[in-house]
C-alpha cells in the first residue's frame, strides 16, 4: 500500500468528491477565497454578477478577482523576463536551445500582450547603460517585473462608477459579499429571478404586498425595512431622514460619510451591513417559512450580532453589553 499508484483510485475519488463539495456547499465568500487561491472554477461564482464587476479591483469597487488568463500570461511573461535578464544562466541556455516548444510559447507572448494593447516595450524595456544592457519593466516603480503588476494591468478596467465599497474585517465575508451584490441589485429577489428565467407567479414584495420586489425595495425602501432601519438609527442616535434612504447605496453612502471618528464610523458601517443582512434573513423567513418576524426582533438580532462581531473581530475595546444595548457609541 506504500506505492503511490495503489492510492490513486482513492485520491481520484476524493478529488471528485471535493470538487462537487466545493460547488455545492461553499458560500459566495468561500468561493471568492477559493478563486483567489486558484482552487476553484471561476465560472460558477460569477453566475449572479457581471464579469467586469468581478475582475475590477477592490479599490475601484469590484471584487478584485484576477482572471485565469491574466495569471497565465503573467507567468509566461515572467519566464520571458527571466530569459532576458538572466541570459548567462544554464537553464536559460537549456530552454532556448533544446526546448523549442517552451521557447515558442514564451516568445509568442508578445502577440497576446498586443491584443490587450500592452506594448512589449513597456513590459520589457531594453536600455544600454555604460556599454551594458539592462532591462526595465514599466509597470513597477523599481523597474523589476512582477507577476502581480502584469496581472492587474491585464485585468484593468475602468472604475465602477463612484460606488465606494468598504471591505471591513469586523464583518463576515459572506455578509460583505451579500451587501456588495445587493448594491448592484444582484441578489435573488423575485424581479432578478424572473430576469434569469425562473417562473414566478407573483413579483410583489411579500413583506408589504405593495411594490415589486427588487433589492433596493426589500432591503431599504419597503415599509418593513424602514421600520427596522428606523429602530437601528434610533439605537445608534443617528439622525437621518428615512425618506432619503431609498436604495442600498444610500445607506452605504450615509455610513461611509457619517461622523468624524474612524473607529465609530467602522462600527456604524458594521451595524448598517448587518441590518441589511438581517432584513434579508427576515424576508427569507417570510418567503420560505411563512414566518413574519416583528421588526423589533430584527433590531434585537442586529444589536447582539454586531456586539459579538465588533468584540471578537474588531479593534480591541472593552465593550460592555449593558452599554452597547443602550447605544453602540458609549465607550
Ligand atoms: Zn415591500
Amino acid at each position: 500500500m506504500n506505492l503511490k499508484k495503489n492510492w490513486a483510485p482513492v485520491l481520484d475519488r476524493f478529488q471528485s468528491k471535493l470538487s462537487k463539495w466545493k460547488s455545492k456547499t461553499v458560500s459566495f465568500g468561500g468561493r471568492l477565497t477559493l478563486i483567489k487561491s486558484g482552487g476553484s472554477d471561476e465560472k460558477k461564482v460569477i453566475h449572479w454578477i457581471l464579469r467586469d464587476k468581478v475582475t475590477t479591483s477592490k479599490e475601484s469597487g469590484g471584487l478584485g478577482v484576477s482572471t485565469i488568463k491574466a495569471l497565465n500570461v503573467s507567468l509566461i511573461t515572467k519566464w520571458w523576463w527571466r530569459l532576458r535578464t538572466k541570459q548567462d544562466q544554464l537553464w536559460a541556455a537549456v530552454i532556448t536551445s533544446s526546448l523549442p516548444g517552451v521557447w515558442n510559447n514564451i516568445a509568442g507572448i508578445g502577440n497576446d500582450l498586443k491584443k490587450k494593447n500592452i506594448q512589449v516595450q513597456t513590459v520589457l524595456d531594453k536600455r544600454i547603460v555604460n556599454n551594458g544592457v539592462i532591462w526595465r519593466c514599466g509597470f513597477t516603480p523599481d523597474g523589476s517585473f512582477t507577476v502581480n503588476a502584469l496581472r492587474s494591468r491585464w485585468d484593468y478596467r475602468t472604475p465602477l462608477t463612484n460606488r465606494n465599497f468598504q471591505w471591513i474585517k469586523e464583518i463576515l465575508l459572506k455578509v460583505s459579499c451579500f451587501i456588495w451584490r445587493a448594491q448592484w441589485g444582484r441578489i435573488p429577489t423575485a424581479k432578478e429571478l424572473v430576469k434569469r428565467g425562473v417562473n414566478m407567479e407573483n413579483l410583489t414584495c411579500q413583506m408589504c404586498n405593495v411594490k415589486e420586489e427588487t433589492a433596493d425595495h426589500i432591503l431599504v425602501d419597503c415599509a418593513y425595512a424602514k421600520k427596522v432601519m428606523e429602530g437601528v438609527m434610533r439605537w445608534c442616535k443617528v439622525h437621518t431622514h428615512m425618506e432619503d434612504l431609498q436604495a442600498v447605496s444610500d445607506v452605504l453612502n450615509l455610513a461611509n460619510k457619517w461622523g468624524m471618528c474612524t473607529k465609530k464610523r467602522k462600527i456604524f458601517l458594521t451595524i448598517c451591513y448587518s441590518t441589511l443582512w438581517r432584513i434579508w434573513i427576515a424576508r427569507n423567513e417570510k418567503v420560505f417559512k411563512r414566518n413574519r418576524l416583528p421588526p423589533e426582533k430584527v433590531i434585537e438580532y442586529v444589536k447582539s450580532v454586531t456586539f459579538l462581531w465588533v468584540k471578537s473581530r474588531g479593534i480591541k475595546m472593552n465593550l460592555i453589553w449593558a452599554n452597547w444595548s443602550q447605544c453602540p457609541f458609549f465607550f
